[in-house]
């Protein structure tokens, strides 16, 4: 099957998204060079990041499809971009945590580094214009975010699911899973299918032994060496 890109439908921070010519299925992601931090207030562009993002995500994207978590992947195309499926995006931001590390780490005032007995899965409301607060389970059936409660159990199962998946891979490449993000949506039979992308973006990953940074913190807090480390993530999880 071959696809060919069509028209921009739409721009957000990290992609560009277009529609593929014929078929209405599926939707043409193209990885951007560029940065946002803190709802889009810090802003840079890294020559090359779109493409290692890509990579990343491709590589998690495939190896779940082997473990059995459904995703809207479909197929790369070229260097920076991939078809997916194209799903009704549910406005939840599902974050899994590992060890404890920003937000819920200063809400709590908690020692950033504090390992979990559990996983802890939490919500936030995904709207720019709040700030993407923390929603509650029946704020969130409140909003009709979902179209069934129980869909809030499998988000939250599918979740774990990733969590228990993603931390072994990253284990393997000497990484500790901090925390990440997972956004999912409805595919036109109404499954729940996870979409978006989980690269250095959207988790926490530090080094197992020394516990440097791997990830978006570089850049959010001025690390330094930010593509370097990135590109370290994805030399790890190609070469083991
Ligand atoms: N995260 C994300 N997008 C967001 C908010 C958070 O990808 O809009 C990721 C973030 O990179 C981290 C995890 O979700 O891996 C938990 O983020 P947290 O709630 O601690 O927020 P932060 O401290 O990043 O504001």
């Amino acid at each position: 099957m071959t696809y060919d890109k069509s028209e921009l439908l739409y721009e957000g921070k990290a992609k560009k998204i277009f529609s593929v010519q014929g078929d209405d299925q599926v939707i043409w992601q193209e990885f951007k060079d560029s940065f946002t931090a803190f709802n889009g207030e810090k802003k840079a562009t890294m020559a090359g990041k779109g493409v290692i993002n890509q990579k990343i995500a491709s590589l998690i994207f495939f190896f779940f499809s082997d473990q059995g978590i459904p995703s809207h992947w479909v197929k790369d195309q070229g260097e920076d971009s991939m078809v997916t499926k194209k799903l009704s995006m549910i406005d939840l931001e599902v974050v899994v945590r590992n060890i404890l590390a920003g937000s819920t780490a200063k809400k709590f005032n908690i020692l950033e580094g504090t390992a979990l007995g559990e996983p802890l899965v939490e919500f936030y409301y995904k709207k720019d214009e709040l700030g993407d607060p923390f929603i509650s389970d029946d704020q969130a059936l409140m909003l009709k975010v979902v179209r069934a409660p129980e869909d809030l159990l499998t988000l939250k199962k599918l979740a774990l699911q990733v969590n228990q998946v993603l931390k072994k891979l990253f284990h393997q490449a000497q990484i500790d899973l901090v925390d990440f993000k997972l956004e999912f949506g409805y595919d036109r039979e109404g499954n729940i299918l996870l979409g978006d992308e989980i690269s250095p973006d959207s988790c926490r990953l530090w080094d197992q032994q020394t516990k440097e940074k791997m990830d978006k913190d570089r850049f959010r807090r001025d690390l330094g060496q930010v593509l370097e480390k990135y590109q370290e993530v994805l030399d790890r999880l190609t070469n083991q």
